[in-house]
């Protein structure tokens, strides 16, 4: 079939990442404050078939692949069923799950069956204190269960995200990558990113990924080229030599890869963003069971869709006022 979803810059759209819920079971430190996040009502987010009807519309334009993500997907009722229904819809040949993996040891095996093809882990330390610090009610021995549940129930590869936050986890870097030695995990460090951040919060706490480099070389690990990974994203991969699994690296504030962005999102609340950083979004709910009006929404996010987001001009951004998104990350997706 002809892929529709080309953007201005003659980049092709075929990627969905869907945010079921902005709800989460955890408040991680870059993700969320402590207290206070405001949620959805429940009426404000978008039914099963509502997200059903904009997939369909996605894939009759060319969407074959979907990622669900939150907030915490796994806390969204009768998330197995959704996944089902969207594995069902003619057109869509991979779908991925974010998870924070503190229900993957119960769900695992079920979400399998459903349909989800590839896992992301977030997994930001291995020292169960500092785990807990940073998700600020976190259960590492759980989590780790969930990844066992995981690798049993089939999913490969399945990728640890690990976001590097200073004062947290930045010390446990030749930890990670010698966790690859064994397991054939794909460990992705992701840059801090500055969405719905204090200017001043981000700033004292992001780690520029060079450190990532700079780390195994003292530490006498080589880093070579890796393999391609199956839904390669934004990642660069390497491989230590002899090692059963990669490192990614994710660096999109000290290096962009607006370029070849693929993706589009759907929030909880049933708008289409065509960037994570920039405000600019589209609403479909309302027109999400009529397929016609939903073609031309995709057009209209893909209109809106900027050439590449200013991360790295964040901390000038957020002094003068100037919020790209008043979003949390987990009302967007990640
Ligand atoms: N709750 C799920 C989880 O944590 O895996 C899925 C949603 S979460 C918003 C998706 C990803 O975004 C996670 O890997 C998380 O670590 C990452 N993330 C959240 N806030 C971030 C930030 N400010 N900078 C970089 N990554 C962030
Ligand atoms: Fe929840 Fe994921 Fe955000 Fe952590 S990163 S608070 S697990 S949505």
């Amino acid at each position: 079939m002809k892929v529709a979803l080309v953007d201005r810059f003659e980049r092709v759209h075929d990627y969905l990442r869907i945010s079921v819920t902005d709800r989460c079971n955890l408040r991680c430190v870059y993700c969320m404050p402590a207290e206070g996040m405001q949620f959805l009502d429940e009426s404000a987010i978008m039914t099963d078939d509502e997200i059903v009807g904009v997939v369909k519309a996605g894939a009759a334009l060319g969407i074959r692949k979907l990622r669900i993500t939150g907030g915490e997907p796994t806390v969204r009722k009768n998330l197995v069923e959704l996944v089902e229904r969207l594995a069902a819809i003619p057109g869509i040949e991979d779908i991925a799950l974010t998870t924070n993996g503190m229900t993957l040891r119960e769900q695992a095996h079920a979400l399998k069956r459903a349909g989800i093809s590839r896992l992301n882990l977030s997994l930001d330390s291995m020292k169960p204190e500092a785990f807990q610090a940073i998700t600020r009610h976190g259960d590492y021995v759980r989590v780790w269960r969930g990844l066992e549940a995981a690798v049993e129930a089939g999913f490969s590869p399945i990728k640890l995200n690990v976001v590097l936050v200073k004062g947290f986890n930045e010390t446990e870097i030749v930890d990670f990558i010698r966790l690859t030695k064994e397991w054939p995990l794909i460990v992705r460090f992701i840059e801090y990113m500055p969405i719905g951040q204090d200017a001043e919060q981000w700033r004292a706490r992001y780690v520029p990924l060079t450190q990532v480099f700079e780390e195994a070389k003292a530490a006498g690990l080589s880093l070579e080229a890796g393999d391609q990974v199956r839904g390669n994203g934004p990642a660069e991969y390497f491989r230590v030599p002899g090692f059963a699994g990669q490192i990614g690296l994710i660096h999109p504030v000290s290096d962009h890869f607006c370029a070849t962005c693929n993706r589009l999102r759907l929030t909880a609340d049933g708008k289409l963003k065509p960037c994570l950083y920039w405000e600019d979004e589209v609403s479909v709910r309302d027109c999400a069971h009529d397929p016609e009006k939903l073609k031309e929404l995709f057009y209209r996010a893909l209109k809106l869709k900027p050439e590449k987001h200013e991360m790295a001009r964040a901390g000038e951004l957020l002094e003068n006022g100037l919020t790209p998104t008043w979003r949390a990350m987990s009302q967007i997706g990640g």
